[in-house]
């Protein structure tokens, strides 16, 4: 079993506030979140009581609940667990509105204490869940959860000017669908959004970290891969060809498979980002014309 402090060390790592309560509601333990939500050190904190006018929970009307319903008071008492919405009060003065969640600790059936976790709920933090939230909708492909063309569009910005600042290579490259029409075609529209998804996964489980497969539109992707050279992108490409090919849904108790054509290249000292993909874009039609199913680098 591992010892207190490792305990410790996590709960000191986590973001929201957490502290212990003894039956007396002696505080016991203050974690790091808890000095940052509060501003109160622990060593300002440990051994006093909650209610020696230190947090002074408020609730939205100002009731007091140190003295009236204290919310870590009544699961002593009773044994519930609790959450509630409370105002507390920082150390510099103001309120903070905070979600409180209280659970009695038990031992040999007895109530021996209480921990009581808070997240800030200030609008500072709601606005950056949201901020976290429209980014999401606006950076990601909603079908697949790949990044979207304009998350590509601007990954491609940022890696030109590490090229030209840094002279960091990269390679992209253009990944289309074979004779997806047809397959479309033959088992629907839906069945064709399934293996779309099924392709993201495989590209996704592919993917190095600082590599980025996207969405570019349709059933064509678009890929960045930093700081590789021409025979590394083949290899790397050739690897994410095979295993889309060797991939499949089931459907009807058929397994289903598609392939994909990819076209490759290396950034140049005089590449736009658009004649980039130009070039991966023409390879891409070389693997077509060769007869699909094939990586062309170059
Ligand atoms: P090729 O091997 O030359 O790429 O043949 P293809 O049939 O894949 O090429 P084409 O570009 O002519 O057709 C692409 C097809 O992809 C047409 C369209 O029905 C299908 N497609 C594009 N986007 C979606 C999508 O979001 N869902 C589904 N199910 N199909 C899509
Ligand atoms: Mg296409
Ligand atoms: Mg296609």
């Amino acid at each position: 079993m591992p010892s207190k402090s490792i305990y410790q060390y996590i709960l000191n790592g986590v973001k929201d506030g957490v502290y212990f309560v003894d039956k007396s509601r002696q505080i016991t333990f203050w974690n790091k979140a808890a000095e940052i939500i509060t501003g109160f050190s622990s060593s300002e904190v440990l051994g006093h009581h909650c209610y020696d006018n230190i947090l002074n929970h408020v609730d939205s009307s100002g009731t007091e609940l140190c003295k009236a319903g204290c919310p870590l008071h009544q699961s002593l008492t009773d044994g519930e667990i609790r959450d509630t919405l409370v105002y507390l009060h920082h150390k510099d003065g103001h309120r903070v509105p905070v979600a409180v969640h209280i659970m009695p600790i038990y031992e040999h059936d007895e109530i021996i204490g209480a921990v009581e976790t808070f997240t800030d709920e200030s609008s500072q933090t709601a606005f950056l869940k949201d901020l976290d939230e429209l980014k999401i909708i606006a950076y990601q492909d909603q079908l697949t959860g790949l990044p979207n063309r304009r998350y590509l569009d601007n990954s491609l910005e940022n890696q030109l000017a590490t090229f030209r600042e840094l002279g960091i290579p990269f390679g992209v490259a253009m990944f289309d669908i074979d004779k997806f029409k047809n397959f479309n075609d033959n088992y629907g529209h839906d069945i064709g959004d399934e293996v779309l998804k099924m392709v993201a996964k495989v590209f996704r489980a592919m993917t190095r970290s600082g590599d980025i497969i996207g969405r570019w539109g349709g059933e064509e992707f678009l890929g960045i891969f930093a700081n590789v050279t021409e025979s590394q992108l083949d290899m790397i490409l050739n690897r994410i060809r095979v295993l889309t090919e060797k991939s499949s849904i089931n459907h009807n108790d058929e397994r289903l498979q598609v392939t994909i054509s990819i076209g490759g290249a290396i950034i140049n000292d005089e590449d736009t980002a658009s004649n980039l993909i130009k070039k991966a874009d023409e390879n891409l039609y070389i693997s077509k014309e060769n007869g699909r199913n094939q990586v062309t680098v170059k």
